[in-house]
């Protein structure tokens, strides 16, 4: 089919997620056709680079020769099977890869399908698990502000966001809120960040947002831990609200309160896991171990949707009994724990280590954060955001073209990206090479101090 007829059918048919469908109608979509490592390919044969890994997910690029043999070869014996009931190959080595890799202690794996689900198990998990101990009460969260985690409605009540749930505030359920140690708009009475420093790297100004932060939640837990399952938490980075960094120190310090005020620790790692922070996991940078973790986007190397809630074993237990005691999760979505994405997730685990990748996420970080440097003291920018390969370049609002309007103007010069309000979102998949990433940086810089 040609572009302008796929174009045609796409506005008479597909309904795009997250997208102004009116505005969507009056431009011409790009349309991509296939792939080629960490750049896509549209229908008229042009190249981007693939600067927001598709949406967070991709690991190795695309067309991953092991990856590509994995499936086909999972293919050959069975593309899917349920686990309600049966076990299956693939998803029984996966569990046990998982286990092996996540901070110690996290034992057992539930699958499903996509981040919100992983992150509805993990409610479901600590409501049920204060449940079965006797606490029926302790059934509320207490979420971070702007806080993410996908658009079912359990997810969407820990992540409120005005804008997009104004129309569906029936469906969601009370939560707390804390702010999070947001380095640009946290309230009053931040220090400045000194001169010549970004907002968000001043350690002065860290460690005070981080004590204000910890201090809201130790003091809404005082009040309200009675009727508190869980916190709930992005570790190190907050995504969705802008890459908002947290303070070195904060995972840790929300790991501590949740102990001592006897309710969970739910690490919402869809988007940090899998390297994109510098390490395996988020949490692996505080040395801290959540009770819940739920894990999505990079699992499979951005191949196949799979998701896994990971659970310390005390959890799992307090669903066990005699059947008549009704402890059972009696919660599952049908193509729970696919082979053919299990069989993904598993050539995926193995280029991490075959290819070293943790460390080249390291020197990729430093890249990223050396070509940078040259936006230092740049007027247009309100502060720069990065934890190993996730970063976020905050722009000053009504100071020239939006995050927006840059990333229209980087797709004339062959990148992809996507903003998020006034932030310009840097996504590269952990395995782009140097050369790729630099020639990305190079674009980004170059349309900023235009
Ligand atoms: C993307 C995301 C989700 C939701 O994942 P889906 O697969 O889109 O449902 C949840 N939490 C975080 C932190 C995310 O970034």
């Amino acid at each position: 089919m040609n572009t302008e007829a796929l174009v045609q059918l796409d506005h008479a048919h597909v309904w795009h997620p997250f997208t102004p469908m009116q505005q969507w109608r009056a431009t011409r979509p790009l349309i991509i056709d296939r792939a080629e490592g960490f750049e896509l390919i549209d229908t008229e044969g042009r190249r981007y680079i693939d600067g927001v890994s598709s949406i967070w997910c991709n690991v190795h690029g695309h067309r991953v020769e092991a990856i590509d043999r994995a499936i086909r070869a999972q293919l050959d014996k069975v593309a899917f099977s349920t686990l309600l009931g049966l076990g299956s190959t693939p998803s029984i080595e996966l569990a046990a890869r998982l286990c092996a890799i996540a901070p110690p202690g996290l034992d057992k794996v539930f699958y499903s399908d996509s981040g919100a689900t992983s992150v509805e198990v993990a409610f479901k998990m600590a409501v049920g698990y204060q449940h079965h101990r006797g606490r029926p009460e302790k059934n509320r969260f207490i979420g971070l502000r702007g806080a993410y985690h996908g658009d079912t409605t359990g997810a969407m009540s820990v992540g409120y966001c005005e804008l997009f749930h104004r129309p569906f505030l029936s469906m969601v359920f009370p939560t707390r809120f804390v702010d999070a140690p947001d380095a640009l708009r946290a309230g009053e009475g931040a220090p400045p960040a000194s001169e010549g420093r970004w907002p968000s790297e001043d350690p002065d100004r860290a460690a005070w947002l981080r004590e204000q932060c910890l201090g809201s939640l130790d003091r809404l837990l005082d009040r309200h831990a009675d009727e508190t399952a869980a916190i709930v938490i992005e570790p190190v980075m907050q995504g969705a609200a802008g890459m908002i960094c947290q303070p070195e120190g904060f995972v840790r310090g929300a790991a501590e309160l949740a102990r001592r005020h006897d309710v969970l620790l739910i690490a919402d790692e869809v988007a940090t896991g899998f390297g994109r922070t510098g390490t395996m996991f988020a949490c692996d940078r505080e040395g801290v171990t959540p009770d819940i973790m739920c894990l999505a986007k990079g699992l499979t190397g951005g191949y196949l949707p799979l998701a896994a809630t990971l659970a310390r074993n005390e959890i799992e237990a307090a669903f066990c009994g005699p059947v008549d005691a009704a402890r059972t999760l009696y919660h599952g979505h049908t193509y729970t724990g696919s082979a053919l994405a299990c069989a993904a997730a598993l050539a995926s685990l193995d280029l991490f280590e075959s290819a070293g990748l943790i460390e080249h996420v390291g020197r990729s970080a430093r890249l990223i954060a050396e070509r940078l440097e040259a936006l230092r003291g740049c007027p247009r920018v309100a502060d720069v955001r990065q934890r190993g390969m996730m970063t976020g370049i905050e722009l000053v609002p009504g100071a020239g073209p939006t995050a927006a309007d840059l990333c229209l103007a980087v797709r004339r010069k062959g990148l992809i990206l996507r903003p998020l309000g006034d932030v310009v979102v840097l996504m590269p998949a952990p395995a782009m090479p140097g050369e790729t990433l630099a020639r990305m940086l190079e674009i980004v810089v170059g349309a900023i101090a235009a």
